[in-house]
């Protein structure tokens, strides 16, 4: 038998049938980064470019059964955590991370899409859950300036790395994201921002971009930095592509 192996990475994300954020754009990416992405579906949404129609979150057992059943066959280099639409699953999702004692864990702290609509479906209890059960286990948490001010995370955590996306801030011609690590100091990724309205999903590509190269064994710092300069090329390569009557998913291709 082969000694050779994949890298692996199990993304845990609800569905955009669009196809530019959630489970799919995950998959697209740790598929370019040549990782092995498997997938627990935790949520599926009714959703375009332009609106979320409808959500329905998957049953607590049936989630719990896709976990398990993936999990006692297959133990995976890294976890991206997206889309959990309610409190019950985030429990489920930490619980089988603690059971299996799962490392590179990279936790999206998805509450709200970019369209203003809820992800999750009592905020207050969802918060409250991510913070109690799943933050503490994450090796890194990236919640975009909002999520980080409801999330109290502006300037880090003790336990765990914060990364800060800076794309909502006012700054006008560039965009830094902050990493801080526990204990180290913090370090800065500044690109030029791009004006441009395909952004659809940035937040899940470049979640799972970092989930992929820790997979493949690349520091956190390594695998932020290369997946801030992979995101601002993916952003810029589809910024003039005509998609959807709405905000376009980045260039993945
Ligand atoms: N839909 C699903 C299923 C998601 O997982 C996410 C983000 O993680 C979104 C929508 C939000 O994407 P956006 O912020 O681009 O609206």
């Amino acid at each position: 038998m082969s000694q050779r192996n994949y890298s692996t990475v199990l993304c845990i994300a609800g569905i955009d049938p669009s196809g530019g954020a959630g489970l799919l754009a995950d998959v697209k990416v740790c598929q370019k980064l040549h990782t092995y992405a498997m997938g627990i579906v935790t949520a599926i949404t009714a959703q375009n470019t332009f609106e979320v129609n409808a959500s329905e979150a998957i049953n607590p057992s049936m989630l719990r059964d896709q976990l398990e059943t993936v999990l006692c066959d297959i133990i995976p280099d890294a976890v991206k955590i997206g889309m959990l639409p309610n409190a019950d699953s985030v429990k489920i999702t930490a619980e089988t991370i603690s059971k299996y004692n799962l490392h590179n864990v990279v936790v999206d702290p998805v509450l709200i899409s970019s369209t203003g609509t809820p992800l999750v479906d009592d905020l207050k209890d969802g918060i409250e859950a991510r913070k109690k059960y799943l933050f503490p286990l994450a090796t890194l948490v990236t919640p975009n300036i909002p999520e980080a001010e409801i999330l109290g995370l502006n300037n880090g955590n003790k336990e765990y790395a914060v990364l800060l996306k800076g794309g909502h801030s006012e700054h006008k011609n560039e965009c830094s994201d902050i990493l801080m690590i526990p204990g180290q100091e913090n370090m800065v990724f500044t690109s030029k921002k791009l004006e441009c309205k395909n952004t659809h999903g940035t937040g899940c590509v470049l979640s799972s971009s970092i989930s992929a190269l820790l997979a493949r064994g690349l520091s956190l710092a390594q695998a932020v930095n290369a997946s801030k300069d992979l995101i601002t090329r993916y952003i810029n390569r589809g910024k003039d592509i005509s998609f959807g009557k709405g905000n376009g998913p980045v260039w993945l291709l």
